[in-house]
């Protein structure tokens, strides 16, 4: 018998290479780090013809790791939103705790699987009690479980699917699932994905401060009963991403239960100002949902790929998840252990509890109370300098940190007044010291500020009302 050679190992790194790889990664963050307040809000000016330069075949031999990293940070990063610069006050803000790209390396390098509890006992435990905290800061009663998951969208799409287990029968076509007109896409995605037909959503129209109007739900609900459909589930938004409104959730939790409605809250953007003082009266109600979306890629300042479902009674989730397999370990029988392949979609995935565990720990949660009350002062100190602006007309006051505004002129029609809203919008952003963006409501173009960033302090907020302020000016 012949023997085989010994095989290769180059994909085994000596611990002088391992250090190098991660020193000189290390040294081009913490420069990157430091410059993001001077770096430009956004430029992707020329992004279409960077991305066709970097189309390549399926490389045969390896590169030097410095040429690839220069390729990293000198082409492709600087060409993007920066996201986790302080002017980011666009969309939903970002975070990027640099904890969290320390605890992803370490979950990457040690490489346990959390997808069973018996693979990794400690790790998914340690996983677990951050699903218990945010159930805790949610309010939430200990049968309740809480999953990180990939972002918002799955979170909407997951609660969705357990409601759908949960409420109806299993040809479920006749069930009909409601949310205001100002939900986030992600819903109607979420409801196309579980298998609902359009015709089984309804988009129910919001008052004057863009909240459901739970007296169209009742009549919506009342319709669809008497043609004989089933209403099932309800999603309510605890800050828009449109203009940061949040629905009166005491109130949503009341229509819910009398018309028979799973209650999810859609608190990706919003939920975790329920750690404050102020917001937890705007959030009053949260704990009476029966499952809620939070998004600790937005209000814990964690990287992108950080959303979170809650669901009251937890083992919902294990009825609509659990599938036998011959080949797994066995679940553990103690109910106080979590087994995620028999409560979410997952098997297989990243141990992303870490990330939001490490700086929870390192600073504890006090940290993050105070930089979100941080944000709620901005954004009410940016809507008090706007209002001082003539001209300026604050569409919807900041119930989070969330405000959207625009700019009127006498004599300007709705497509004239659109038109130099977009104008102003573009200027600000050209001067590229805050990035800002816009939505369409009631048929109205807005501009949005949204202060969300761990980065984002008043020195920048001035700088975001003065480039307001001069982009104006420039347009009258
Ligand atoms: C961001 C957001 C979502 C979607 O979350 P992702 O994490 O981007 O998938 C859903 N609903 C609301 C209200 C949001 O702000």
């Amino acid at each position: 018998m012949s023997e085989l050679p010994p095989g290769p190992r180059e994909l085994e790194l000596s611990a002088p290479e391992m250090r190098r790889l991660v020193m000189l990664a290390l040294e081009r963050l913490v420069a990157h780090v430091e410059s993001l307040p001077r770096q430009p809000s956004a430029d992707v000016a020329g992004g279409a013809e960077l991305a066709r330069s970097l189309r390549e075949s399926l490389p045969e031999e390896g590169a030097p790791y410095e040429d690839l990293l220069a390729l990293l940070f000198e082409r492709a990063v600087p060409k993007s939103f920066n996201t986790a610069g302080p002017g980011y006050l666009a969309y939903i803000p970002g975070g990027g705790l640099f904890h969290a790209g320390v605890a992803d390396l370490i979950a990457d390098v040690t490489n346990r699987f959390v997808g069973v509890w018996m693979a990794a006992p400690g790790l998914v435990q340690i996983e677990a009690n951050v699903g218990r905290w945010l159930c805790e800061m949610a309010g939430y009663p200990s049968s309740a479980l809480g999953l990180l998951t990939t972002g918002g969208s799955m979170a909407n799409l997951i609660a969705l699917v357990t409601a759908r287990r949960e409420r109806l029968p299993e040809d479920f076509l006749s069930g009909v699932l409601y949310t205001s007109d100002q939900a986030h896409h992600s819903v109607q995605k979420a409801a196309l994905l579980a298998g609902f037909p359009p015709a089984r959503v309804r988009s129910v129209p919001s008052d004057g401060e863009f909240r459901i109007r739970l007296d169209a739900l009742a009549e919506a609900v009342a319709t669809d009963r008497a043609a004989g459909l089933r209403p099932f589930f309800l999603v309510v938004s605890a800050g828009t991403t449109n203009t940061g409104a949040v629905d009166d959730l005491g109130a949503a939790a009341d229509a819910a239960r009398a018309h028979g409605l799973w209650l999810h809250v859609d608190a990706a953007y919003g939920g975790f100002f329920v750690l404050t003082e102020r917001g937890r009266r705007v959030l009053h109600g949260l704990e009476r949902a029966d499952s809620i979306t939070l998004d600790p890629h937005k209000g814990l300042f964690l990287p992108y790929g950080t959303g979170s479902l809650l669901v009251r009674d937890g083992g919902a989730l294990r009825r609509a998840h659990s599938v036998h397999a011959e080949y797994l370990p066995p679940v553990p029988e103690d109910p106080d252990f979590v087994d995620y392949s028999t409560v979410s979609p997952e098997l297989s995935r990243d141990f992303r509890g870490l990330r939001v565990w490490l700086p929870i720990k390192m600073h504890g949660i006090a940290a993050f109370r105070r930089a979100l009350d941080e944000k709620l002062d901005l954004a009410a100190w940016a809507a008090a300098e706007l209002r001082k602006v003539v001209g300026v007309e604050i569409v919807a006051e900041p119930q989070l940190s969330l405000l959207a505004f625009r700019v009127t002129k006498p004599g300007l029609d709705d497509a004239a007044t659109d038109d130099l809203n977009r104008r102003v919008m573009e200027a600000v952003n050209a001067r590229g010291r805050v990035y800002i963006t816009s939505t369409i409501a009631r048929g109205r173009f807005l501009i949005r500020i949204c202060v969300l960033s761990f980065r984002t302090h008043l020195d920048r907020m001035h700088m975001a009302i003065e480039d307001i302020r001069g982009a104006i000016e420039e347009q009258r």
